[in-house]
């Protein structure tokens, strides 16, 4: 089966502003220079999967389809700018009130997974991109290549990946920055410089 190089994205703090727990796309404000990222990832050849935790549906606060129908928006917006995304896979889970979870949430590899199955990614060979120390230990879960960006909550999971001696393999400014630094890493599938 071919396989696909995919860059991982998380949503919140990554393509967008974190403000909490958005239940419409209209309280959704997108980081224009995503588009841009976007849009260059998939010159390069790479699949595009949004990865994200969306625990306001276990707390009560949207149900699942408002969940989906903020996620028709939100791809509808990227796809307006020419940067269509291949996917978005989410985990609606609160954490358990015993502090157990779910096998989908970040940092645990469900999502990434279920992607490489149902998508056919080449996980080696791919990048995971977001704002948090679960994001970078998603990626390292999986297989990816982590790359933490600095908004969001960037800075503060700058530094408790630090103080836990966990490196990203690239720390960017912002989601722009971190689609430009993974292209210029070149790669087995040829799309890159060599
Ligand atoms: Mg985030
Ligand atoms: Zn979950």
């Amino acid at each position: 089966m071919m396989t696909r190089r995919a860059v991982f994205l998380d949503r919140d703090g990554t393509l967008n502003e974190d403000t909490g727990y958005p239940a419409d796309i209209r309280q959704v404000h997108i980081y224009p220079a995503a588009f841009e990222a976007v849009r260059l990832l998939r010159r390069a050849g790479f699949a595009t999967v949004v990865v994200t935790h969306q625990s306001g549906i276990g707390r009560g606060y949207f149900d699942a389809a408002e969940l989906e129908a903020l996620h028709v928006g939100f791809r509808e917006e990227f796809a307006r700018h020419d940067a269509p995304l291949d996917a978005i896979y989410s985990c609606p889970h609160a954490p358990g009130p015993s502090g157990d979870e779910c096998s989908c949430a970040k940092p645990l590899p469900g999502l990434g997974l279920q992607a490489a199955r149902e998508l056919g990614l080449d996980l080696g060979a791919s990048y995971m991109v977001g704002d948090k120390p679960d994001d970078v230990l998603f990626g390292l879960a999986l297989g990816a290549t982590p790359v933490l960006v600095l908004t969001g909550y960037g800075r503060t999971a700058a530094a408790a990946l630090a103080a836990r001696g966990i490196r990203p393999a690239h720390t960017a400014g912002g989601v722009l920055d971190a689609a430009a630094w993974i292209i210029e890493q070149g790669g087995p599938s040829g799309h890159g410089p060599v």
